[in-house]
């Protein structure tokens, strides 16, 4: 396992060098693996203070209706030379 991403704080993941803002979703069941993208205009209704983890159990499946969900950051590359 590489580090535990979801220890870290929305704060820290739009702040951090990969600056991402949106989020993905993945359904805590391996079988399943629905996985929804939350873009940044649902993330940013969230404070900064909040950590992934603390999201996770929001979250229900709308596939297999499973609580509980494992929350990535969206690193999708942002848009180059646009600033
Ligand atoms: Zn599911």
């Amino acid at each position: 396992m590489p580090q535990a991403a979801n220890k870290i704080t929305l704060g820290e993941m739009r702040n951090g060098r990969a600056g991402a803002r949106g989020l993905l979703v993945f359904c805590a069941d391996y079988r399943c693996s629905h996985m929804t993208r939350l873009p940044p205009a649902e993330v940013d209704r969230w404070p900064d203070d909040v950590s992934l983890s603390d999201l996770e159990p929001r979250f229900i499946c709308s596939k297999c209706g499973r609580r509980g969900a494992d929350v990535r950051p969206d690193f999708r590359p942002a848009r180059m030379g646009t600033c």
